[in-house]
């Protein structure tokens, strides 16, 4: 194998093509069928999802923000309620807060494990609080133990956002837990680049709880329980029958992906650890990692020179995420100010993910690791 011209984030070409054949026949079957809509394969998804995951109940739905905003309807949130999560993260979990009318409450995330910081959820929690969004950032767990606890303990909601950590497991209380199964409601994404992506979008749900699945099932499908009879005002979010194909052909990878991704990492961490210019991603407690991204911290570097040099050389990166929520035009408010959450601050002026995917190459590996040490 050579070197290609342009190394990018993801190869999900390379990847089709070693499952062609599962994921051709897959959709093949779906369009012999025109079952596009509510098809055989989303019920065959949902339950190999729900073993997979060992949780009771999955809500296959069209996206992973139509989970999150499906889940904070189903609890019955209200305007005014206030949700707290990270300011370090992608926009969608903000976004349907402020949609629903609900008030997004930001806060500052641990600068380690970039993840929810959870004394300072403690500080922001009030009486009009209802439930926390905990996301696990690049692939691991934020710190469940003494979230769920902190939950318990004010009687709040947790919905774990779960986009990018599909697979990861977390040992909370002593067993072992797959996340989005540890708080009320888990929301995920099947967005292509994500852990486990179809080949569009896609999104779902998971709770042990019965009353919670009956409501978002609902809620999902115009409010409905029975065809044309409405009980609540719903929204339109299924996965089509053709994504559930590609899902299906793709699970049974899953867990040998997040080991390629960990090797990755793995010979990443080898060859940067200790490099006074980067922090390398430190392991959080109790979870394992199934690398998402795999995300650097610069130290005294112009990152801007160095994303420039690596395209000269082929090389993509990218920065997740260049802007705090607190600081988006969507958030501005009187809540907000610029150095209210240093830690996602000094993160958004200094992190840089590299290339990581289930694909990757050993050469094109080393010749990425070549060219940083050099570059940087
Ligand atoms: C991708 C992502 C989402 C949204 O998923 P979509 O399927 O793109 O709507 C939500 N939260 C996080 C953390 C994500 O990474």
């Amino acid at each position: 194998m050579s070197i290609p011209p342009k190394i990018p984030m993801v190869d999900l070409r390379s990847q089709y093509l070693k499952i062609k054949n599962e994921i051709d026949a897959g959709i093949n079957e779906v369009l012999d069928t025109t079952a596009f809509i509510n098809g055989p394969a989303v019920k065959t998804f949902q339950a190999a999802l729900e073993n997979y995951l060992g949780v009771k109940h999955v809500i296959p739905c069209a996206n992973g923000t139509d989970a999150l905003q499906i889940a904070m309807m189903a609890l019955g949130l209200k305007p005014g309620d206030e949700v707290i999560t990270a300011s370090f993260t992608y926009v969608a979990t903000a976004e349907v807060i402020g949609l629903l009318g609900l008030t997004p409450v930001l806060v500052d995330v641990d600068p380690l494990t970039f993840n929810i910081d959870v004394d300072a959820v403690e500080k922001h929690i009030t009486p009009k609080t209802k439930a926390i969004v905990p996301v696990h950032l690049f692939g691991q767990c934020a710190d469940m133990t003494k979230l769920m606890a902190l939950a318990e303990r004010h009687n709040l909601y947790v919905i774990e956002d779960t986009a990018q950590a599909l697979g990861a497991d977390y040992v909370f209380n002593g067993s072992t837990r797959k996340a989005g199964t540890i708080g009320q409601i888990g929301s995920t994404s099947f967005f292509p680049s994500k852990n486990l992506g179809c080949y569009g979008d896609g999104g779902a749900l998971m709770t042990n709880d019965d009353d919670l699945a009956a409501k978002m099932r609902m809620i999902a499908h115009h409010g409905q329980r029975i065809q044309y009879y409405h009980d609540v005002l719903g929204v339109n979010s299924r996965l089509d029958t053709i994504q559930a194909a590609v899902l299906n052909a793709k699970l049974p990878h899953l867990d040998s992906y997040a080991a390629a991704r960990n090797r990755v990492a793995d010979k990443y961490d080898a060859a940067f650890a200790n490099h006074p210019k980067m922090r390398i991603p430190a392991r959080a407690a109790n979870s394992n990692h199934v690398f998402h991204q795999y995300t650097l911290v610069l130290q005294q570097v112009d990152r801007t020179a160095l994303r420039e040099k690596l395209a000269a050389v082929g090389i993509a990166s990218m920065i997740y995420y260049p802007v705090p929520l607190h600081m988006q035009k969507a958030f501005a408010s009187d809540r907000y100010q610029s150095g209210d959450f240093p830690v996602t601050e000094m993160l958004c002026a200094s992190v840089l993910s590299l290339p990581i995917h289930t694909e990757m190459q050993e050469d094109v590996q080393d010749y990425i690791i070549k060219q940083v040490l050099e570059l940087i």
